[in-house]
């Protein structure tokens, strides 16, 4: 969908309402080697041997398509800059799309 570059909203820090730049907050990939992850615990000896390992096995336990079930769309994150003090706020809750366009 379409989403105005530049919106006029309320401002918790201004404590009024003004002009606010909006721009989309993208979540960055977690490391394979981070705290957690699946590689980390094989490295650390775990689905060694025989069998079915499931979760720590060759093979993914869940396929990748159940994981995200039968959704074709994402929700937003939006952030709002105010153009007066600078600050940003992030929107309180997502709506779902499956494309964000930013328009003037
Ligand atoms: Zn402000």
């Amino acid at each position: 969908m379409k989403y105005p570059k530049q919106v006029k909203r309320y401002c918790p820090h201004c404590k009024k309402h003004s002009t606010q730049k909006v721009s989309e907050v993208k979540g960055k990939e977690r490391g394979s080697l981070k705290h957690g992850s699946i590689r980390r615990a094989q490295k650390r000896g775990r689905g060694m041997g025989f069998g079915n390992k499931g979760k720590w096995g060759s093979k993914p336990a869940i396929s990748k398509f159940k994981m995200t079930g039968a959704k074709t769309s994402k929700k937003t994150n939006l952030k709002f800059t105010c153009d007066i003090c600078k600050k940003a706020n992030i929107q309180g809750h997502g709506f779902r799309t499956k494309k964000l366009v930013f328009e003037q």
